[in-house]
């Protein structure tokens, strides 16, 4: 394992952001880690062999993908698989340009829309979906978060979509309307 994957292996499949995960990792007992270990930092220098100057450098390399993590990994186990490969990972978002897979729209111009509805995408003030990130949405329901079966949708398409339509006849159907309905509002924005 060269020192990116092993990195990545504590930082992301591991998750050691705290003493009691570094004992069960290193099969202590309870408590050693904090004794030998005076922050979580010192634990990964240690167990990487590197300085400070490196572990940084690890962090930046690691930038965009912890971003792509705490956006929609989390607590969403489901996503494992899409997130256990980081090149993968990021191979799969950056193809996309940022956009809906389905009717083109991107990131930036869905900020314009909630901006434009003064910060809240959602017209009732729900929260959910409230801030017009782009989600991500499995194009066969019946199969996991592949990185094959995984697209980026926005909340318009993936919402109005949901488990009712199937991939195919979204495209066909609606993808033009909400492509019109876009173009609608966001010309608004510019007048
Ligand atoms: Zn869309």
């Amino acid at each position: 394992m060269n020192l990116n994957d092993k990195y990545f292996n504590l930082c992301y499949t591991k998750r050691i952001h705290e003493f009691a995960k570094i004992d069960s990792f290193k099969k202590w007992e309870k408590g050693q880690a904090k004794e030998k270990y005076r922050t979580i930092d010192d634990f990964y220098l240690d167990e990487l062999q590197i300085d400070l100057e490196n572990l940084k450098e690890l962090r930046n390399l690691f930038k965009q993908y912890d971003e792509l993590y705490r956006r929609y990994r989390q607590n969403n186990i489901e996503r494992n698989e899409l997130f256990s490969d980081y090149k993968k990972l990021l191979k799969w978002y950056n193809d996309q340009n940022e956009c809906c897979n389905y009717c083109q729209i991107s990131q930036a111009d869905l900020f314009k829309i909630v901006s434009a509805r003064n910060g809240n995408l959602t017209l009732n003030q729900k929260t959910k979906r409230s801030k017009g990130t782009l989600e991500i949405e499995k194009l066969n329901p019946n199969v996991g978060y592949t990185p094959e079966n995984s697209v980026l949708a926005c909340p318009f398409c993936n919402n109005a979509k949901s488990n009712l339509i199937s991939e195919n006849d979204w495209r066909t159907f609606f993808t033009p309307a909400m492509k019109e309905y876009f173009k609608n509002i966001l010309a608004d924005e510019n007048r």
